[in-house]
């Protein structure tokens, strides 16, 4: 593989940028989920990194690898809500609803169990943290994330960041292979202290074009002043903009939501780090009636979901229970895709499997029939292949040899999967080995790459 040479040289070896320019091209072979119908048996051709054609019969591409299978192939996933970094820890039970974040991000048992020992190995094992919980992404489906944050101690990010997954806010590969050119960034929150922790992207804002700002917000009951309160704030600080997506807002009102809308703005929906911390969800039902831009994403790992195809299954159960028929399987998907790269603004480059845009994609084993089922009812091991820039990075180890990777075995909920050590930045089983060791330190197991069933 040339390219991967190529960008070893120019250290930047797992980089989404570092393009599968001079390989040959790759054909996958599945149930094709395109952006205006579903292509029983059809093909997705795929040259430097880019998809070239989506086509019912099999394109006449000579110096093609080929991969025939009974999947389907979905665009990879858009993941505008997540902390990836806290994807190390095992889950926190926590003890007690709480009326809003300030409380629970107060709790000593928070501290004990992921903040003190997250604020102390991100600055000693932030690049092996960083592959792992992207593996994570990767593993369901994700492919451009947004959430990495530097370590507080560091004047500037890792270069290690610049892999796997497109790390929107850093390194996603659709602005060259530097960094800092992103268009994309994170507020933790609108009280002055959480705006404090973001001054950088508060600079960036005044100074530099910005295509999205995800403002967590209203993040507790819906009776809870503090969060209620909010929303006037974020208005204040005159961060209701057109390129404004609004995290959590499960204290929105039905008013607010029509407010968001008429803004142009958008809003994020995490119903298991809610249920899990609060008790209750944001009032989508009111959301949807005020035709509110919508998208899905899992927050984090300790409350939240493990990564986007787990978040899509939770958010099935909550429709199902709470809100029936309110949003299909396939609106569950389009939240997860298209709707997200819409609000960061990167539809014309991923989400959809069309020619011209990024070969960022997955494959499914499931029901082809019921493409959309089978998504919002997958178990993490039903992944077969992750792919990013036309890169395959995980996947089912018969995949990864047709396709001419160099797998490293891996095991995802008692089945046997692969990683390519050529996109990873380093042997996986060390980069486990280190963090099982740090974390024991702190007395604390490293997650696991899933939840399993
Ligand atoms: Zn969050």
């Amino acid at each position: 593989m040339r390219w991967l040479r190529a960008c070893a040289v120019l250290g930047l070896l797992a980089a989404p940028a570092c393009a599968a320019s001079n390989d040959p091209p790759l054909l996958i072979n599945g149930t094709v989920v395109a952006p205006d119908r579903v292509i029983p048996n059809g093909w997705v051709a795929i040259r430097d990194g880019k998809i070239l054609s989506i086509s019912d019969t099999k394109p006449v591409l000579p110096t093609a690898r080929t991969l025939t299978t009974r999947d389907i192939i979905f665009p990879g996933f858009v993941d505008l809500h997540n902390h990836p970094l806290y994807g190390v820890f095992p889950r926190w039970k926590p003890p007690k609803v709480y009326p809003n974040r300030y409380e629970w991000r107060a709790d000593a048992g928070y501290w004990q169990a992921i903040q003190t020992p997250e604020l102390k190995l991100v600055t000693t094992h932030f690049c092996d943290m960083d592959a792992y919980v992207e593996l994570k992404a990767l593993a369901g489906g994700t492919t451009s994330l947004l959430g990495i944050y530097r370590p507080a101690d560091t004047a500037v990010i890792s270069p290690c960041v610049s892999g796997l997954v497109r790390n929107l806010d850093w390194a996603s590969g659709f602005h060259g292979t530097g960094m800092g050119q992103e268009r994309a960034g994170n507020i933790l929150g609108v009280r002055p202290s959480d705006l404090k922790l973001s001054e950088e992207t508060l600079a960036r804002i005044k100074t530099g074009p910005m295509d999205l700002i995800a403002v967590h917000l209203g993040e507790g009951q819906r009776n809870d002043a503090d969060s209620r309160a909010e929303f006037a704030r974020l208005k204040d600080l005159d961060l209701l903009t057109p390129n404004t997506a609004v995290i959590h807002g499960v204290a929105l009102s039905e008013s607010d939501f029509r407010e968001i809308k008429n803004a142009g703005a958008a809003f994020i929906w995490s119903p298991r780090s809610n249920f899990e911390l609060y008790g209750e969800t944001a009032d989508i039902a009111a959301a949807i009636r005020q035709k509110v831009t919508m998208a899905l994403a899992p927050d984090w790992s300790p409350t939240g979901s493990t990564n986007m195809l787990a978040e899509i299954g939770y958010a099935k159960s909550v429709i199902d229970r709470q809100f029936k028929g309110l949003i299909s399987p396939q609106q569950l998907f389009e939240m997860a895709t298209l709707v997200p790269a819409r609000i960061a603004h990167i539809d014309d480059k991923v989400s959809s499997l069309k020619p011209g845009l990024y070969a960022d994609l997955f494959l499914l084993r499931g029901d082809t029939a019921k493409p959309f089922d089978a998504l919002a009812g997958a178990a993490p091991q039903d992944v077969t292949l992750t792919l990013v820039n036309g890169v395959p990075i995980y996947g089912s180890r018969d995949y990864l040899d047709a396709l001419g990777a160099a797998p490293e075995a891996v095991t995802m909920c008692n089945q046997a999967k692969a990683i390519n050590t050529q996109a990873m930045p380093g042997k996986f089983a060390d980069i486990i080995a280190r963090l099982t060791l740090a974390l024991a330190g702190e007395k604390l197991t490293l997650a696991g790459l899933a939840e399993c069933r």
